[in-house]
């Protein structure tokens, strides 16, 4: 499964709040074995918001929307992907039961339109807060709120599912130039990828979707580069399927 992130918010773009959403959910994708392909961050404008979730419903098979869903005027969020799918955004009766049933409110208390989803979108319920989420056909429009977007895609992860085949890795204390003879060999001899990732040490991620090759790569690397000694050295690999 492939799927694209769209973060929607002006603070995110002039750098006030750290994009934490896009990460933790492209950790939470990949746990799945889901492949993220594409974080884009908007800003909170309609067009925006619509544009890319229209080129990214087209070409992916879900688009995680996070950001911009309360009920104040800079919360254009369901519009932009109401506007992308041609609908208005309507009242949306489960979510305005779900709030009269759940916590401290009734619709009546809150801010007009909080409870207004694109039309025909099935509603998201928001287990740390109020403004609910959606799906519609293969769009997830989550709130920004780092605690309220992880609750609710809890209540969804089950719907991003994908094969995660075999991760390996191995810490090397060689620099990343002096390794390019070993990565090509690995990759030569095996049917695994391998990112190379520098830091105090540096990581070299090897993934395969059969466990055996994995671990024989990730072997056949460790015979064959310095391995760094201030980091554990992961001993075994966490092959782990999701589908
Ligand atoms: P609310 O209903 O509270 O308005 P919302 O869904 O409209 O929630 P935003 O208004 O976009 O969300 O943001 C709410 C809070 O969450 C802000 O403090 C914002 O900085 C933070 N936030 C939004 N997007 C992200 C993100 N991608 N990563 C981390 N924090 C974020
Ligand atoms: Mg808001």
């Amino acid at each position: 499964m492939r799927v694209a992130v769209v973060t929607v918010g002006d603070e995110l773009l002039s750098g006030d709040t750290v994009n934490t959403n896009a990460s933790w959910l492209c950790n939470r994708l990949d746990d799945r074995g889901v492949t993220v392909e594409r974080i884009t961050t908007v800003p909170d404008r309609v067009a925006d918001i619509a544009r890319v979730v229209n080129e990214y419903r087209a070409e992916y098979d879900a688009v995680l929307v996070t950001g911009g869903v309360g009920p104040t005027h800079d919360d254009v969020t369901m519009d932009g992907v109401a506007t992308a799918f041609g609908r208005p955004v309507v009242p949306n009766e489960a979510a305005a039961a779900w709030i009269d049933e759940h916590g401290d409110y009734t619709v009546s208390d809150l801010t007009e339109g909080t409870t207004h989803l694109p039309e025909g979108a099935r509603f998201l319920r928001n287990p740390e807060g109020v403004a609910p989420g959606a799906a519609l056909d293969s769009v997830y429009v989550l709130p920004g709120v780092p605690d309220e977007m992880k609750a609710m895609f809890e209540t969804v992860a089950g719907e991003f599912a994908g094969e995660r085949g075999s991760v390996e890795e191995v810490h090397t204390s060689e620099p990343e130039s002096a390794l390019i003879d070993r990565l090509d060999g690995v990759q030569e001899r095996f049917d695994v990828s391998v990112g190379s990732y520098p830091g105090d040490s540096v990581r070299l991620k090897i993934r395969g979707t059969d466990p055996a090759t994995a671990r024989a790569a990730a072997d056949w690397l460790r015979e064959r580069v310095d391995l760094a000694t201030e980091v554990e050295q992961p001993e075994q690999g966490d092959a782990e399927t999701s589908e």
